[in-house]
């Protein structure tokens, strides 16, 4: 898990100017642009069990609080819980006539939940077996149930008159019904207070009395400082708030929970509002319906090595680019103060007719509606805050890549495509990848203490076939796109 730890690189600029490593930004087809967390709209498709896989409809999800009715969870170690089958021995009564102490037993099946892990199980919690297998199990009840129903109810009447007012005033709220349609109203309710405009007050009558801060606190057992503490008994602060509701102090109090359904979400651009990303809404399938991770679409660039960097002196630094799309890309490094705007040439229809039919399929669900959708948010441009302070001296010469083959991946005799190469400038190639490299002076200003990081930055322009105009029945469109680039190649050493 080290590796997730460690910082990032080599980061990406996307357009709100936040800074990001290629795997968490996607590339907008639709736009030409790169879109980073904040620049998209994170929407839910799906609620599921991760335990028993089952998919449900949100209204059903709501109905249940979230949390799936089959499967439990152990409130010890949070791992789920397995049923199992065990046997009692039931007394049977004497038949008349018998000998009163000839008592047959004959064995009954009963269950109970174990963990298979910790060995925590409903008999230690003192919860009876049940003599089913599934369903039964007693829920541990809220012991604020009917405060938080007062409240939801109160908000459902705030909801239902907000959506009548709306109405009178025929305005239309541009976001979407979210904020009523959390609270389902009954006919009855609306009736009750809506019937009733010429009462304003009737609302306020209903309102539940807000929560009272108090300075009394329950007094300390007297003994609490003197009673010795046995730790395997008082539950972990982990276990507490894994059911926050209850809060059990002591081990013998905790009960098996249900498990919560987890989410599978979508993310739309914000600015053009497509689906950059949307999985198979099957629980079972990690496939995605529409991927547009920049790491499929922008090319990649890794830090092979770099020398020891001191202050005023160049050091060679080998970077590796890679070419993850489906066409020959030309890469250039262009200064970090290129203009960021972008050409367009249309490519030939033919040549690019095989490409039309193999992105139709992945397509045509581009703009399915989800279940919850975030209201867009208009794009802002943060300020960079990051500045170079080493020099780069950029190649004169473009590099070109060819498409990715995964094929060749696993093939060592593929060509190696033959291209003219500076070999003072392209050290390595192989099929969709090949290593520069370049020089990298540190500014002499910069702090000479041992450990500070040399940032370099450039922008990268490199060709991009769009196959989306295709759907759209005209020719694919080269562009030329531009990103810009900052990498931390390493640190400055000590005066040696
Ligand atoms: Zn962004
Ligand atoms: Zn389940
Ligand atoms: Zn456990
Ligand atoms: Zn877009």
């Amino acid at each position: 898990m080290s590796y997730l730890k460690q910082p990032d690189y080599v980061r990406y600029v996307c357009n709100c100017g936040s800074l990001k490593p290629i795997s968490k930004i996607y590339f907008c087809r639709h736009c030409s642009k790169i879109r980073c967390g904040y620049c998209v709209c994170q929407e839910v498709d799906s609620h599921y069990c991760t335990n028993c896989m089952e998919n449900l409809p949100s209204t059903e999800v709501r109905l249940k609080k979230n949390k799936c009715s089959n499967c439990f969870e152990c409130p010890c170690c949070f791992q789920t819980l397995c049923t199992r089958a065990g046997h009692v021995p039931i007394r049977v009564a004497p038949v008349e006539g018998e000998n009163s102490k000839d008592v047959k037993t004959t064995p009954k099946k009963v269950y109970y939940l174990s963990c298979s892990l910790c060995r925590w199980t409903s008999r230690d919690a003192g919860i009876p077996d049940q003599s089913v297998a599934t369903g039964g199990w007693p829920e541990q009840e809220n012991p604020h149930t009917s405060r938080i129903n007062a409240l939801i109810d109160y908000h459902k009447i705030l909801a239902s008159i907000e959506k009548q007012q709306c109405e009178k005033k025929k305005f239309r709220p541009k976001r979407p019904y979210m904020p009523i349609a959390m609270f389902r109203i009954t006919s009855a309710m609306v009736r009750k207070h809506i019937g009733h405009p010429t009462k304003p007050s009737a609302p306020s009558t209903d309102q539940p009395p807000p929560a009272v801060a108090s300075t009394e606190v329950e007094e300390l057992p007297a003994d609490i400082f003197t009673a010795p503490v046995d730790i395997t008994k008082v539950t972990t602060l982990a276990q507490r708030l894994q059911h926050p509701d209850v809060q059990a102090e002591n081990v013998n109090e905790l009960r098996p929970q249900r498990r919560q359904f987890l989410v599978k979400r979508s993310q739309r651009c914000r600015v053009c509002e497509h689906n950059l990303s949307k999985p198979d809404l099957c629980p079972q399938s990690t496939k995605f319906k529409i991927q547009l991770a920049a790491f499929y679409h922008v090319p990649e660039v890794r830090i092979v090595t770099c020398e020891p960097l001191r202050p005023g002196k160049s050091s060679e630094l080998l970077l590796k680019f890679c070419n993850p799309t489906q066409h020959q890309t030309q890469i250039t490094l262009l200064p970090l103060d290129t203009p960021m705007t972008s050409t367009v040439t249309v490519l030939d229809e033919k040549e690019e007719h095989k490409h039309e039919i193999m992105q139709q399929g992945s397509e045509s669900p581009n703009l399915l509606p989800s279940i919850v959708r975030q209201v867009p948010i208009p794009e802002e441009t943060k300020s960079i805050k990051i500045t170079a302070n080493a020099d780069l001296v950029l190649p004169h010469s473009p590099l070109i890549l060819p498409p990715r083959d995964d094929i060749a991946e696993y093939d060592d005799t593929s060509d190696t495509h033959n291209f003219q190469d500076d070999p003072k400038l392209v050290v390595w190639r192989k099929d969709n990848k090949a290593v520069m490299k370049l020089h990298v002076t540190p500014h002499e200003d910069i702090q000479k203490s041992d450990g500070q990081s040399v940032i370099i930055g450039f922008v990268m322009q490199y060709g991009y076939v769009n196959t989306i105009t295709a759907l759209e029945h005209k020719a694919p469109q080269k562009l030329d796109l531009k990103v810009k680039l900052y990498l931390t190649v390493g640190n400055i050493v000590g005066n040696a």
